[in-house]
């Protein structure tokens, strides 16, 4: 039985290791990622961001936002994440994908978290149904864990600061509701487990999915159904941490991001001890991102027996 404060530890951890690791392999197809690297297992730099082994990108960076967020002020406050995010953007956001731009910007322009996501869908035309929320909503999980109508109003909550579409909210509640079955219950029941509690058809559809896909069927892209069927699939086809990661970041596509969601699943299950230490080892930030995710252990534990 694996510790619960290693499973907090390793959702983190996981989401940062799985951008990380496909980072340096972003936007390349998987035929190209095999012609290159044969099969990615060990970090490397590069990539269009020019990073170095260990580094991650915008996934991690605005996670991190949340979580600090959550540490400082012992609960979930979308006003002091949107501070956060806006902290980061003007420290120059690197890897930023164009939801999340426009409504950033809108939020530095004085529009309140409630409405950016909504100003950024109408002004990116309609297509704000990116994984840019699911990506870094899995602090939300480990605090609210044991409540699940918090869950997911929080998590929802968290994904129309900038990425308003139904799907993208309800993706991320999904995501969530799927990382809090992980840390406190069995993966073997999970699809059935979460599938009930999802209220947006196509997203409930997208989830239900998964059980029947053969990985010819995963499709690597930005869109946030895809995303979390590729995620979900990876983890739920192998047997450790390390080979869902691999899975993940060598479909190719949007390989950092369905890594890092990836990443944060598998960590909630495998917990940090199982994680590679060749991974953990040059993992930029891991010391800070393992203190968050004790502090917000504590926080979750302290909500529990108050
Ligand atoms: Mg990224």
């Amino acid at each position: 039985m694996v510790n619960l404060i290693e499973r907090f530890r390793g959702c983190l951890v996981g989401l940062a290791l799985g951008d990380a690791l496909g980072a340096p392999v972003e936007g390349m197809g998987r035929e190209e990622i095999e012609q290159r690297y044969g099969r990615v297992r060990e970090l490397f730099g590069g990539g269009w961001l020019g990073l170095g082994p260990g580094e991650w990108t915008d996934d991690t960076a605005m996670m991190l936002c949340i979580a600090r967020s959550i540490v400082g002020k012992g609960r979930f406050d979308p006003e002091d994440i949107v501070l956060k995010f806006l902290g980061w953007f003007q420290a120059g956001a690197l890897g930023i994908g164009r939801t999340t731009w426009v409504a950033l910007e809108a939020l530095r322009n004085g529009a309140s978290w409630q409405d950016a996501g909504q100003i950024a869908h109408q002004r990116v035309g309609g297509l704000s149904a990116g994984n840019g929320s699911i990506m870094r909503c899995a602090p939300i999980a480990l605090l609210d864990a044991k409540n699940r109508e918090r869950l997911i109003k929080d998590s929802i909550a968290s994904s129309l600061i900038t990425h308003w579409d139904p799907r993208a909210c309800w993706g991320a509640a999904a995501l969530n509701l799927a990382i809090s079955q992980l840390l406190y219950e069995d993966r073997g029941v999970l699809l059935d487990k979460i599938v009930g509690k999802i209220e947006q058809p196509e997203v409930r559809q997208a989830v239900a999915k998964v059980e029947v896909m053969r990985m010819e069927d995963v499709v690597p892209s930005g869109f946030v159904l895809d995303t979390l069927q590729a995620a979900l699939w990876c983890f739920l086809n192998t047997s450790s941490f390390e080979d869902a990661l691999v899975s993940a970041v060598n479909l190719g596509g949007d390989t950092d991001t369905i890594g890092a969601v990836c990443g944060a699943l598998s960590g909630a299950w495998y917990g940090l001890e199982k994680i590679p230490s060749r991974w953990q080892q040059p993992l930029a930030s891991r010391g800070e991102i393992i203190e968050l995710a004790t502090k917000i252990y504590e926080l979750a534990l302290f909500r529990t027996i108050r």
